[in-house]
């Protein structure tokens, strides 16, 4: 396949194919003009630059004698779960865990958990803020149109949904406001749930992670919560071991479409970390 026809692809597959054909259109609008002189070239030659490591629970963790030992079996409704316990679970017990939590008050308005979904072995793990109604009605992460976004992502990068991929979110309900409207997770709902999502990579091992917006990325790598996407993408930054890479969240980049050219961008360093690993 030709440099020009695989641009082209994924361009297509990221929902700016039909935008760069009305370049010449009698009145284009003004996001889709920035969204096409922006578009980047070809996988971006630039070297990927290793910031600091993260402490995280990546690695496999041992239990200390002072923490209950007490690992459920999947029938079993576990409503309290110590740190080190989550981190001797294998998939059925995080599941029932999971979907057993009361550990934050987001337990009170979701309809369910929404575990994650995908290759239990993948080597692409992407990683969202919270369920939003969708999610919360579906048990899915990602469904409904930032879902159908995320999934062009995936065919523009060749993977796809449940291939090779696996995508979970930073908390497990549905955050929302006294409106019923979806908010991001605030910092105790991310401490209470984080250590599912920290089992999960755990249990993946991915080769790569990819930050699906703000909340993802500093959550994962413990940043300031003030601090914009803007700054943490074009970097290839660690999650214990594993490389991550930050790009905007499908839902904003429905809402800003000249920004699906950053994220273009974003997932060409991925791809290039990705091929550049070992493990790949
Ligand atoms: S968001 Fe996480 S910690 Fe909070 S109740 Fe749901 S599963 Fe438990």
């Amino acid at each position: 396949m030709s440099n020009q026809y695989r641009r082209t692809a994924f361009l297509h597959e990221m929902g700016l194919g039909p935008i760069w054909s009305q370049r010449g259109a009698a009145t284009p609008q003004a996001d889709t003009e920035i969204a096409m002189d922006a578009a980047p070239a070809d996988v971006p030659a630039r070297q990927p630059t290793v910031v600091a490591d993260t402490a995280s629970a990546w690695a496999e963790q041992t239990p200390t004698a002072a923490v209950s030992m007490h690992v459920p079996v999947a029938s079993e409704v576990v409503t309290i779960t110590s740190l080190a316990d989550i981190a001797c679970m294998d998939w059925t017990q995080l599941k029932s865990v999971v979907a057993g939590c009361t550990q934050c008050g987001l337990c009170k308005n979701r309809t369910q958990t929404v575990f994650g979904v995908g290759d239990q072995k993948a080597k692409w793990l992407f990683v969202g803020e919270g369920p939003g109604r969708n999610e919360d009605f579906q048990g899915e992460p990602f469904v409904g149109p930032a879902g159908k976004l995320l999934d062009n992502m995936f065919g523009a990068m060749g993977l796809k949904r449940g291939e090779n991929t696996y995508i979970a979110n930073i908390v497990k309900c549905r955050p929302t406001d006294a409106s019923k409207h979806d908010r991001p997770p605030a910092a105790e709902e991310v401490a209470a749930c984080i250590s599912y999502l920290e089992r999960q990579i755990a249990l993946i091992k991915p080769t790569v992670i990819v930050a699906l917006g703000k909340t993802a990325a500093i959550s994962l790598l413990k940043l300031d919560p003030a601090t914009p996407v803007g700054k943490l993408r074009g970097t290839v930054h660690r999650y214990a071991d594993l490389p991550l890479i930050v790009t905007y969240h499908p839902a904003y980049l429905l809402r800003n479409l000249k920004d699906k050219s950053k994220a273009w961008a974003d997932l060409c360093l991925a791809m290039q970390t990705y091929a550049d690993s070992p493990s790949a």
